[in-house]
């Protein structure tokens, strides 16, 4: 049985006091027979997040794969550890995009959780130019080949995967849930060739891209859809909780 997960991408946004506020609300909530939900701040308030969360999990939203050294600026795996992180953001968009990630990062970085007690969200997806020329397929089967290339089966079974068009993070364009449904049982398909059908059913994949209160429930229904990373909307605490019930509610039928 895989885990139904809402995870709340914070990106480079918040405050001490958005801590408060979000944490304060998330610990109303009784999370321990549902889902599992974990947010994301920015690296100095994970401590204090972790401090503070009593019915969620923490994560981070990058690290760099070297143990320890001269990398000015970063953090490692056993230092998230340290702190009690339990999750980590790999692969995303904007580290692709913007900070020249790419495949063989993506893939050291996923292997350099192994012994900590992260696990990776590695994430995929297509821009809107690959969708529409219709290439969109081979690029999730690349980046998803390239980012669990380092790790031997019985490792993939500790990896969460989150499909995240490109086309829809932060854009308000969602991908419709037959969409979204296709890639995801792409992906699942993949992990079986790579892993086993053992690791793949028991595997959470992950929808990202304008996931929102509206939306959640809809999308958190299709077979392979094991729920959202959720950016924009996770800095509304009211819109983070309604996304939290809807997937909640998904669990129940
Ligand atoms: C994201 O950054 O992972 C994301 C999905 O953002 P948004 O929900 O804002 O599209």
């Amino acid at each position: 049985m895989r885990d139904l997960i809402v995870a709340g991408n914070w990106k480079m946004n918040g405050s001490q006091q958005f801590v408060d506020e979000m944490l304060s609300a998330l610990n109303q909530v009784d999370f321990s027979e549902s889902i599992k939900a974990v947010v994301f701040p920015p690296s100095v308030y994970l401590y204090e997040a972790i401090q503070q969360a009593k019915t969620v999990k923490v994560g981070a939203q990058n690290f760099f794969h070297e143990k320890s050294g001269a990398y000015t600026g970063e953090l490692s795996a056993s230092m998230l550890s340290d702190v009690g992180c339990e999750y980590v953001i790999l692969g995303h968009s904007e580290r692709r995009a913007i900070f020249c990630e790419d495949d063989n990062l993506v893939a050291k970085k996923v292997v350099a959780t192994l012994g900590s007690r992260l696990t990776p969200i590695l994430c995929v997806g297509e821009t809107l130019e690959d969708r529409e020329g219709g290439g969109y397929s081979d690029v999730i089967a690349t980046q998803v080949k390239a980012g669990l290339s380092l790790l031997s089966a019985d490792q993939i079974s500790n990896v969460v995967i989150a499909y995240e068009p490109v086309w829809a993070i932060g854009t308000g364009k969602t991908a419709s849930p037959l969409q979204a449904q296709e890639v995801h049982k792409l992906i699942r398909d993949l992990v079986t060739e790579l892993a086993g059908k053992e690791v793949s059913v028991n595997m959470s994949v992950l929808y990202g891209g304008s996931v929102n209160a509206a939306n959640a429930q809809e999308l958190f229904s299709q077979p392979d859809i094991d729920g959202g990373l959720v950016g924009g909307a996770s800095l509304k605490v009211d819109e983070f909780l309604a996304i939290c019930s809807a997937a909640a509610e998904v669990l129940k039928r």
